[in-house]
Formats: structure tokens, sequence, C-alpha cells
């Protein structure tokens, strides 16, 4: 989707910090962070929601795709949390699904 900014991350129109990425999915570094590692875990393909998964593998390759980048982050042992956030009272910006990966140290709860 053209007005989407995360397809257009996707598709190399804006620039983003990559931290990992497959066929199916890519992980970038949020332009607000939260904590000391804050990523951006997205499916390649653009869903809306949560609610609009159909493909219970979509959600296995997702975290399989979080856990791979809390490995390159080096925090998979140390922990971290892993938040997805559905529409407007779960405080949903961007309407691309996606996971944000937070850890690192100090997390702000106010802003997740
Ligand atoms: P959400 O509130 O769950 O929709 O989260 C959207 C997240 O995307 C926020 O944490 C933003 O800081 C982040 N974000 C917005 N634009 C960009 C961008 N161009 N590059 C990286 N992260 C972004
Ligand atoms: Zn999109």
């Amino acid at each position: 989707m053209s007005n989407c900014i995360f397809c257009r991350i996707i598709a190399g129109e804006i620039p983003c910090s990559k931290v990992y990425e497959d066929d199916l999915f890519l992980a970038f570094d949020d332009i607000n962070p939260v904590a000391p590692v804050h990523v951006v875990v997205v499916p390649k393909k653009h869903i809306p929601t949560l609610m609009d998964v159909a493909d219970d593998g979509l959600m296995q390759g997702l975290t399989d795709a979080l856990r791979a980048t809390a490995r390159i982050k080096g925090i998979d042992n140390r922990g971290f949390k892993m938040v997805i956030n559905c529409n407007k009272e779960g405080g949903q910006v961007i309407y691309h699904l996606h996971a944000h990966l937070i850890g690192g140290g100090t997390i702000d709860k106010n802003k997740i």
C-alpha cells in the first residue's frame, strides 16, 4: 500500500536502520525508542491489525523473526518485552501489523 509508511520502508522508499530481514519479515530500529533497544518487526505483507491475521503461520513467523532480532541485539537471555498494539484504544498508530521488541534497560511504561 503506497500510503502505508511501513510498506514504504519495506519497498526501500523510506530509509530505516535495518536489524534483521528474511523473505517474509523486516525488523528495524524504532524512530522514537522507549528503551535502549526498541525494534519494530513487521511482515512484508500489508496486514492492518492483529485482528486481520488469517494465517497462524504468520504469527509463528513474526515471533521467530522477533526472537532472531533479540539475539542480534544481544538481549535474548537478558530479557525483553514483545508488544503488539491493536486498534485505537490499544494505542496502534501505524496500521501495518508490527511487534515491538523492547529491552536493553529501563522501559518507559508511560509510552508502551
Ligand atoms: P504503534 O503505536 O504500535 O502503531 O507503533 C508505531 C511505531 O512506529 C512507533 O513506536 C513509532 O515510533 C514507530 N515509527 C514510526 N515511523 C517510523 C519510522 N519511519 N521508522 C521507524 N519507526 C517508526
Ligand atoms: Zn503496509
